[in-house]
C-alpha cells in the first residue's frame, strides 16, 4: 500500500485545523471523538466553534488585504449549515449572510445579523417574501426579469427604499475544463449555462434602466455566483475576468453608472476538498472499459468471468489521491487581481467599491465531522470477494455529498493512526445501496468502533432526510474541551409528527409505538 496512512487527516493548513490525533484517537479541538460518541450517541454531527471563527476571520483578513480598494463583507451561505448556534458564531464575528428562502432569512435574522449585510437570493420570490425583505432592510439580489416591478410595488406600499443588485450570468467560453458538478464530461461554460440561476445577459441593460426609473428601488451593485465547478485558481481567474467584462459593458450602457458593491459569490473548495471524488472512475468505466466489455467477459464462462470481475472491481472503486486545493489566501489573491485588472481595462474605477464574498463549503466544510458506529462487518468470498462496513448512519444524512459525488475522507476514531488492512465499502444502514465511501481502506474494525467522516460541516446536515423513517441525528458544538447539543436528535415521534391520520381510521387497533414498547420494557427491567 503506497498511500500514506495519515493522508485522510492531513489538512493543508495544519496550524489552522481543529482535528488532531492524540494517542491514536481523533480529537476535535480538545474533545476525544470516541468520548463524544459515547456521551451523545451516534450518528452525530460535530461542529468546531474555533474552526468556524478561524475560517471566517481568515476569509475576512485575506480579502481585506487583497482588496484595499474598498470595504469587504463576508456573507456566508446559510444553506450550507442552518444550525442557529453556528450562525450565532458568525453574527458574533460580524459576518453577513447569503440566504435563499424566506425561511432562511428568518433564521439569520434570529441571530442578530446586520440586515445591511444580508443578501436574499433566489428566483420566484413571492410578494410576502419581498415585503419581508424590504421591511427588514436587507439587500435583494434580483433573479427574475419581472422582479424589479414587484419590488417597486412592495417598497412603495411600505414607503421604503429597496436596495437591490442584479444577479448576472455572463457567458464563460474561456472556461473549457470539465465541471465537477457533472459525471459527464461537460465544460464548465456549458454546465454554468444550463444552471438556472442568474439573469441572462440579454435582459440586464433594460432591467437596470427599469431600476433607475423606479422611485423606491436603488440599484447598488451586481452579483455573480457560479458555484464550485473547479477548485483551481485558473477557474477564478477566468470567472472574474468575464464578470468584470460584463460589469464594464453594463457601466457603459448605463451612462457611466458605477457599482457601489460587487458580490463575487462563493464556490471555493474546502481544505480537504471531498468534491466529486466518489465516482471519479465511473467515467473510465463508461467510456474506455464499458458495459459491452463487461458483458462480453461472460463469454469466458462463469468462473473466469467472476475471476475477471474480481480483478476489475478494485479499479472501479478506487480513487485518485486527493490534491489539496489552493488556500483561502491564494484564492483571494487570484480573484481580486483578476477582477481589478479587467475592471481597469474596462475603465471601471474600483476605488471605494465594496467587495462581497459568499463562501459556503470553504467556510463550513472543515468545521464538521460526522460520527457513526460500526454495526457489523460483512464479507463475501464468492462469486467475487467483497466487504462492507455497515454503520448506524446513512448517506441520506449526508445527502449534499451524494448530490455532489463527494468522497468524504474518514478516520477510525479510536485507531486514527493504525495501518489499513481491510478494503471495504463504508455503507449506511438504509435499504438503499447507501455507499458512503466506496473502496475504503481502513484498519480492522469491529462492531461498536466509531468512524469519523470528515469535511461534513457544509451541506450534509442541511440536506439530511428521513428515508426509512430514520430520525435525523443531533448536532453538538465543540468549544475547547466542552461540547453541547445545539440541535437535538429526532425521535420516532418527530419522524411521524407531521402525519395527520383521518378520524375514520381512529377505530383501527393501533400497535404500541416503539417508544411505548421501550418504556414498558424499561419499567419491567427496573
Ligand atoms: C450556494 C451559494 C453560495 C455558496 O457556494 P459554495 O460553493 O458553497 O461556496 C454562495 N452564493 C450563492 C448565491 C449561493 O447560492
Amino acid at each position: 500500500m503506497t498511500r500514506s496512512r495519515r493522508a485522510p487527516v492531513a489538512h493543508p493548513h495544519r496550524d489552522a485545523d481543529c482535528l488532531s490525533v492524540r494517542q491514536g484517537r481523533l480529537f476535535v479541538e480538545d474533545c476525544d471523538t470516541v468520548a463524544l460518541a459515547e456521551r451523545f450517541g451516534t450518528p452525530l454531527f460535530v461542529l468546531s466553534e474555533a474552526q468556524l471563527r478561524r475560517n471566517v476571520r481568515r476569509f475576512a483578513a485575506a480579502f481585506a488585504r487583497e482588496w484595499p480598494d474598498g470595504p469587504v463583507d463576508v456573507l456566508p451561505a446559510f444553506k450550507a449549515n442552518t444550525n442557529l448556534a453556528a450562525r450565532h458564531v458568525l453574527s458574533d464575528e460580524g459576518a453577513g449572510a447569503d440566504v435563499y428562502s424566506s425561511e432562511e432569512l428568518d433564521g439569520v435574522l434570529r441571530t442578530g445579523v446586520d440586515p445591511e449585510r444580508v443578501s436574499v437570493n433566489g428566483g420566484g420570490k413571492t410578494r410576502a417574501h419581498l415585503r419581508r425583505c424590504v421591511a427588514a432592510g436587507v439587500r435583494i439580489t434580483v433573479e427574475d426579469v419581472d422582479e424589479i416591478a414587484r419590488i417597486e410595488q412592495v417598497a412603495a406600499e411600505l414607503d421604503a427604499t429597496a436596495r437591490v443588485r442584479l444577479r448576472v450570468k455572463p457567458p464563460l467560453p474561456n472556461l473549457w475544463r470539465r465541471t465537477d458538478f457533472s459525471q459527464l464530461s461537460v465544460p464548465i461554460d456549458l454546465g454554468f449555462q444550463v444552471y438556472k440561476s442568474g439573469i441572462p445577459a440579454e435582459y440586464l441593460v433594460d432591467l437596470g434602466r427599469e431600476a433607475f426609473a423606479a422611485p423606491h428601488v436603488e440599484l447598488v451593485g451586481l452579483h455573480f455566483h457560479a458555484g464550485r465547478h473547479h477548485p483551481s485558481l485558473w477557474y477564478w481567474e477566468g470567472l472574474m475576468t468575464r464578470y468584470a467584462r460584463l460589469v464594464g459593458e453594463l457601466c457603459r450602457a448605463w451612462g457611466g453608472w458605477r457599482p457601489a458593491e460587487l458580490d463575487i459569490g462563493g464556490g471555493w473548495a474546502s481544505p480537504r476538498d471531498p468534491h466529486n471524488k466518489e465516482f471519479s472512475r465511473a467515467e473510465f468505466v463508461a467510456t474506455a472499459l464499458g458495459y459491452p466489455f463487461l458483458v462480453g467477459l461472460r463469454g469466458l464462462g462463469e468462473r473466469a468471468y467472476h475471476a475477471a470481475l474480481a480483478r476489475i472491481v478494485p479499479a472501479l472503486t478506487s480513487h485518485p489521491e486527493p490534491q489539496a486545493p489552493p488556500s483561502i489566501e491564494d484564492y483571494a489573491v487570484t480573484a481580486t487581481r483578476a477582477l481589478r485588472a479587467e475592471l481597469d481595462r474596462q475603465g471601471v474605477a474600483t476605488a471605494g467599491v465594496r467587495l462581497q464574498v459568499e463562501p459556503g463549503r470553504s467556510l463550513y466544510g472543515d468545521t464538521g465531522v460526522h460520527l457513526a458506529r460500526v454495526k457489523t462487518v460483512k464479507r463475501q468470498t464468492r462469486p467475487i470477494p467483497y466487504a462492507w462496513v455497515l454503520t448506524d448512519t446513512t448517506y441520506f444524512f449526508l445527502a449534499g455529498g451524494v448530490f455532489e459525488h463527494n468522497r468524504h475522507p474518514f478516520v477510525v476514531a479510536g485507531q486514527a493512526d493504525a495501518a489499513p488492512t481491510l478494503r471495504a465499502d463504508i455503507v449506511g444502514h438504509s435499504c438503499f445501496a447507501d455507499q458512503i465511501v466506496l473502496g475504503a481502506e481502513l484498519p480492522e474494525v469491529v462492531t461498536g468502533d466509531v468512524i469519523a467522516l470528515l469535511e461534513t460541516g457544509a451541506y450534509q446536515e442541511s440536506s439530511a432526510s428521513n428515508f426509512n423513517a430514520l430520525p435525523r441525528p443531533a448536532t453538538v458544538l465543540v468549544d475547547g474541551a466542552d461540547a453541547e447539543v445545539v440541535k437535538r436528535a429526532e425521535a420516532v415521534d418527530d419522524v411521524y409528527a407531521r402525519d395527520v391520520v383521518p378520524a375514520r381510521f381512529a377505530g383501527t387497533r393501533a400497535q404500541a409505538s416503539a417508544a411505548e414498547v421501550g418504556a414498558a420494557e424499561q419499567a419491567r427491567a427496573r
